[in-house]
């Protein structure tokens, strides 16, 4: 009888993919919107070279990757070869150029992880964080804007993840969940195993990129893959639904590691990521595109875990059952 009923609800599901695309166009940021973050970029720069000409400020984050909502902060990368001043150094004086420039609510974060200054521009309302020197977050978004314009499915469905990673509250790393960037890649992860996506990184490079002597390569020449998933019909609600029941009932938490740079899933024992090594747990992992080493479920601790898998059983159940998912899966925690 539950197999029966698993797949009357499945056949069901793809009635909501409409009312699942009008949330994504609301979500979606205006042109009006673009060219303001455009326009304060150029601002910026201009403000900025005048006391370093050789530096260059970078968009990155959710505002280039082509996954960001309206309203969303912007998120800079000011790269500088100064090999006189410490990163400490380059955020006070940064901090200072901003302030005889006319931006407001200017704050120098030194001590922070990852060290930063925030402003506010009063002519747009427009608020940023600004980095030094994180060039391999330059480099992550353009992977993550090059996978979305293979196939408009993965901006859809990672649309729909980040809103209901906020709705629920398990899009918050300082409390042990999961940051959007890693909401991206398990998207973008899915779509490849379903072939609607291939993977870049395997393919014949196109593009290289060094960032601190290392190397990296991917094949970037989207306009020859724009039909690659075609010959998946799946909808946006049907995604949505393998996407939830991978993480709910499908995905092997105590063996596996999602790799994007690989398409594939991978073992934990392979990276050597099976026990607890400082902070890093390995409850949930995720590898990084380009930092290999780097697991981005790291930040899940053993109470978050659990809050993770429970909302993931939540939505699935959701999506299986529930005769208004595109309402309920929201509903505010
Ligand atoms: P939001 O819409 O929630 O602001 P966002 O795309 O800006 O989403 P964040 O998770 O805030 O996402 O990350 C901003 C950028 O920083 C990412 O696009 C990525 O380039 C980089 N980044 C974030 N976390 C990591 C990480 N753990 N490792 C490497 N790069 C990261
Ligand atoms: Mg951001």
């Amino acid at each position: 009888r539950f197999q029966r009923r698993v797949r009357a609800c499945r056949y069901d599901i793809d009635q909501f993919t409409p009312n699942f695309l009008s949330i994504f166009d609301s979500l979606v940021p205006s042109e009006e919107e673009i060219a303001k973050q455009n326009q304060l970029v150029i601002t910026l720069s201009r403000l900025i070279n005048k006391e370093w000409p050789n530096s260059k400020l970078y968009l990155y984050g959710s505002c280039a990757n082509s996954f960001g909502f309206s309203n969303s902060d912007i998120d800079l990368c000011l790269s500088i070869d100064d090999k006189e001043m410490s990163k400490v150094d380059i955020i006070l004086k940064l901090a200072d150029i901003l302030q005889a420039g006319n931006l407001q609510n200017i704050q120098a974060l030194t001590r922070a992880r990852v060290p930063i200054v925030k402003l506010m521009d009063p002519d747009t309302g427009l608020s940023c964080d600004i980095c030094v020197n994180n060039l391999l977050a330059v480099v992550n978004t353009k992977l993550l804007r090059d996978y979305a314009q293979i196939d408009q499915r993965l901006r859809q469905l990672a649309f729909i993840v980040k809103h209901w990673a906020k709705s629920r509250r398990v899009n918050e790393t300082y409390q042990g969940t999961l940051s959007s960037y890693s909401y991206v890649i398990m998207c973008i992860h899915l779509l490849q195993l379903r072939r609607i996506l291939p993977c870049l990184q395997e393919m014949e490079a196109t593009c290289y990129v060094t960032v601190d002597d290392n190397h990296y390569a991917y094949f970037d020449q989207m306009d020859k893959l724009s039909n690659y998933g075609a010959h998946n019909n799946e909808t946006l609600s049907s995604l949505l639904w393998a996407f939830f029941h991978y993480w709910a009932y499908q995905h092997d938490y105590t063996q596996d590691v999602i790799s994007i740079r690989t398409g594939k899933i991978i073992s934990k024992h392979m990276k050597d990521w099976t026990r607890r090594v400082g902070n890093d747990r390995h409850l949930i992992c995720i590898e990084d595109p380009f930092e290999t080493s780097h697991d981005l479920g790291r930040v899940v601790d053993k109470f978050s875990i659990k809050i993770l898998r429970e909302e993931f059983e939540r939505a699935a159940n959701i999506l299986q059952y529930d005769p208004n998912p595109s309402v309920k899966l929201f509903e505010p925690y």
